[in-house]
């Protein structure tokens, strides 16, 4: 393994650019938000021609076919040199294991390449105006027109629709049928005039999602993923790979190194005595306490890591895991604006640092967790029923 290690450092100092080492410009993916430095467009295709964007990707599809402990290197050395990497979107984290499990040869070599290159960004159309935990309440539908198939209806919250070249999404193909049955998995081009995308713009001025509408839209009959009207199986294992991802069990994820951040922002807020511990004992066991939570979860997210030897993303168990993190998460933002007292609620005044600022949204966005992906009660039902084998 030590030659591998060579090897990638030789490679990475070759080949990552200054402007990719550190803080700067986001390497962003797709046609619709192009970077302004030629340097990081160079950096994401080379990363991605030699398949280290997923590093644990089969080649034929554009991946590095890497093992575990080779992955683990790479990241090693990636995070050695602080390099910036396009790892993210729906693509590496989403459709594409989902296409590794479930997509035919031709839909694997047509589309993986295009994700691990970075070259095309894709969003998620599940979420309906009328079926958001009830997901298979969607009506969205599909119909069969000879060549192409044919999509109408309107989905809503599609995160990041507005700079998505491709859509995957659950349509309704056979009205008839019960509930989870009918609906079929497809995956729709949205440069075509049959789609429009409409940010929802949120009270701090970004526009995180979109709704999407289908009017007349078409898809690539072998576009569709596993069998038409069984696409809700292939719908619910892509929620896993979503919710592994949130629950920290992708992998070969690079693991943060995390300051301690509450400790750091009690000395601030709350001052210490002059032994250095934090003044307020009521905050001081708080801080221990959810330190400590912090610590567990991040060593029982790497145990289960450790444990996967497969590789494969873990089924219903995600859910244990996305639904402690998020609430860990919710909890620790509540508990740091207690910290921070009146100045935990900066929005835009002169009396509020950046840090400040960004910290409420922190607050706010913490709420948005508990959401995505399924809720905390979704999470806990499925605990319940498919973990634990409890009584509908
Ligand atoms: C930041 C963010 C990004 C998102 N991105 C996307 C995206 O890219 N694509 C996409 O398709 N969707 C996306 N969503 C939508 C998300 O999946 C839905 O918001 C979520 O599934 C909840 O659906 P809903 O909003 O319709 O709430 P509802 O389903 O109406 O739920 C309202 C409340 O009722 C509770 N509830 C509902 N049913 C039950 C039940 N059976 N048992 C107990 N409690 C229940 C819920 O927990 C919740 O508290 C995103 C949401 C957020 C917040």
């Amino acid at each position: 393994m030590q030659d591998f290690r060579e090897e990638v450092r030789d490679w990475l100092e070759t080949h990552c650019p200054p402007a990719a080492r550190g803080r700067g410009e986001p390497i962003t993916i797709g046609t619709k938000r192009p970077m302004k430095d030629p340097a990081l467009l160079a950096w994401r295709h080379e990363l991605g021609s030699r398949g280290w964007t997923v590093p644990l990707w089969p080649k034929e599809y554009g991946g590095g076919g890497l093992s575990a402990e080779q992955n683990q290197i790479l990241q090693e050395e990636l995070g050695a040199i602080k390099a910036r990497v396009p790892i993210g979107g729906m693509g590496v984290s989403m459709i594409g294991p989902t296409l590794l499990e479930y997509g035919t040869e031709d839909q694997k070599l047509r589309h993986l390449p295009c994700i691990a290159m970075g070259d095309i960004a894709w969003c998620q159309g599940y979420s309906e105006p009328g079926a958001g935990s009830d997901l298979a309440a969607l009506q969205t539908k599909m119909i069969d027109k000879g060549d192409v198939f044919q999509i109408n209806g309107q989905k809503i919250w599609t995160s990041g629709a507005n700079f998505a070249d491709w859509i995957f999404t659950l349509v309704r193909t056979d009205p008839n049928a019960a509930k989870h049955e009918g609906i079929s998995f497809i995956l729709i081009d949205m440069n075509q005039p049959g789609v429009t995308v409409k940010p929802i713009k949120l009270i701090s001025g970004n526009s995180p999602f979109c709704e999407t509408f289908f009017d007349d839209a078409v898809a690539r009959k072998d576009d569709l993923v596993g069998q038409l009207n069984r696409g809700w199986t292939v719908g619910k294992r892509l929620l896993q790979h979503e919710r592994s991802g949130q629950g920290g069990l992708r992998a070969g994820a690079r693991q943060a190194v995390r300051r301690n951040m509450l400790a750091e922002t009690a000395a601030s807020y709350v001052g210490v005595t002059p032994a250095g511990r934090i003044s307020d004992a009521v905050m001081r066991d708080t801080v221990v306490r959810f330190t400590m939570d912090q610590h567990s979860f991040r060593i029982t997210q790497k145990r289960a890591r450790e444990e996967n030897t497969s590789g494969a993303t873990p089924g219903e168990a995600t859910s244990i895991f996305k639904l402690y993190g998020a609430t860990l998460g919710r909890d620790i933002a509540d508990f740091k604006l207690q910290l921070m007292g009146s100045q935990g609620y900066g929005w835009q005044s002169d009396g509020f640092t950046e840090d400040e600022i960004e910290s409420t949204r922190g607050f706010l966005s913490s709420r948005a967790m508990t959401i995505y992906g399924g809720t905390n009660e979704i999470q806990m039902n499925i605990i319940a029923k498919r973990v634990l084998g409890l009584p509908d």
